[in-house]
């Protein structure tokens, strides 16, 4: 059993990572102020005797009494509008929050595990992207905050493992989607999903040619998992994502397409700086960790809707279904009235 710290742990992907590392049997703190978290992804696993919540802001000093054997840091607002509402604090927290697990990892000698993201590569200028590209990053953009400060966070680790050996682990994430992400989160598989769901134009930005690729939350948490336990040699950065590339108008077509709907689309104008496309180079994951990613898009959708649909249903109509350990808004606003 390894005593585990995920900060950002009651967001969408840190979510997901606690229940899976709780599940192979280790005992896991999640640190989370619930910036964009929610208490209903960790819900579940609050009564769990393996499981402990801190409601703790990173850009503050973290002080823990127990052992850590591991820290992984997804805590940061991932979706557009969220890390831009509050450009100052998005730095922050990759800066100073960075910083002080950092001190906390020296101190407890824990491996530390940094969500980096692919937006390190900025407007890509390859049409792959691969881990030696330095990236085409625009630093007085509306985007640079989380780019920018992603790019800051991957350096304060590799110095520290230059300078003092610091076991460091760097994954740079691309699009991942799944259940657990904020129906007003923002992000493309959201808005889609809702929107198609509830019967309202998907609001495609610009032309709808820019492209993405999309990994299920299932295939990364467990590529996050492979890199952390691989040995201290491998440090990253590794780019963890589907390699499947896709233009957001086709997006749109999927989520119809698997919703069993005729496709309405809405254009909307196009965000100053969102890259032209991002498809990610797997091979350093592949050799490295043995690790690709197993779930379609068709197959990662179908999950993803089931989950928007049981969250957006009015209190009644879901009650006869199976919940697993999904909390409706309409059952939540019901307990709370
Ligand atoms: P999310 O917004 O759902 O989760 C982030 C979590 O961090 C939330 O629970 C939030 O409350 C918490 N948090 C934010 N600031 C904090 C702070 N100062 N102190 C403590 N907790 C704080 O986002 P996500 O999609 O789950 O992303 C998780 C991580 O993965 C982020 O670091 C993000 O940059 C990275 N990432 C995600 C994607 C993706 O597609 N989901 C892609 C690339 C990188
Ligand atoms: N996008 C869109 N409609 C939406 C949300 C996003 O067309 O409702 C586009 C956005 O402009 C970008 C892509 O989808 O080209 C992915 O956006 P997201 O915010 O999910 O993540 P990003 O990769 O931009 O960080």
């Amino acid at each position: 059993m390894k005593r585990i710290l995920i900060a950002g742990g009651a967001g969408f992907l840190g979510s997901h990572l606690c229940e899976r590392l709780v599940e192979r049997g280790h005992s896991v703190t999640c640190v989370d102020n619930f910036r964009t978290g929610h208490r209903r992804n960790i819900s579940h696993l609050l009564w769990h005797p393996r499981f402990r919540l801190i409601e703790h802001d990173i850009v503050k000093p973290l002080s823990v009494s127990a052992s850590i054997d591991e820290i992984y840091n997804l805590a940061c607002p991932a979706s557009p509008p969220h890390y831009q509402r509050d450009p100052r604090y998005t730095v922050m927290v990759n800066v100073m929050g960075v910083a002080n697990l950092i001190e906390l990892a020296r101190y407890k000698k824990a491996r530390l595990l940094q969500a980096s993201t692919s937006e390190v590569y900025g407007d890509p200028l390859n049409d792959e992207q691969s881990e030696t590209d330095w990236g085409n990053v625009n630093c007085t953009g509306p985007r640079a905050c989380y780019d920018e400060g992603k790019r800051c966070a991957e350096t304060l680790l590799f110095d520290e493992w230059r300078q003092h050996d610091l076991p460091i682990k760097v994954a740079r994430i691309f699009n991942t989607y799944g259940p657990r992400m904020q129906e007003e989160d923002g992000r493309i598989i959201s808005n889609f999903v809702v929107q198609a769901l509830t019967d309202q134009p998907m609001t495609v930005y610009g032309d709808g040619s820019q492209t993405r690729s999309f990994c299920y939350v299932d295939d990364l948490v467990d590529g996050l998992i492979r890199l952390m336990d691989s040995p201290a040699s491998v440090t990253g950065p590794i780019n963890l994502g589907n390699p499947e590339e896709l233009t957001v108008l086709r997006v749109a077509h999927r989520v119809a397409a698997v919703l069993g709907k005729r496709a309405k689309v809405d254009f909307n104008p196009l965000p100053a700086d969102d890259p032209r496309r991002r498809r990610p180079n797997i091979s350093r994951a592949a050799a490295l960790l043995g690790w690709k990613p197993t779930t379609s898009l068709d197959a990662g959708l179908t999950k993803t809707i089931a989950y928007f649909r049981k969250l957006l249903a009015p209190v009644n109509a879901h009650e006869a279904l199976p919940l697993d350990n999904v909390v409706s808004m309409g059952a939540a606003r019901a307990a709370s009235a």
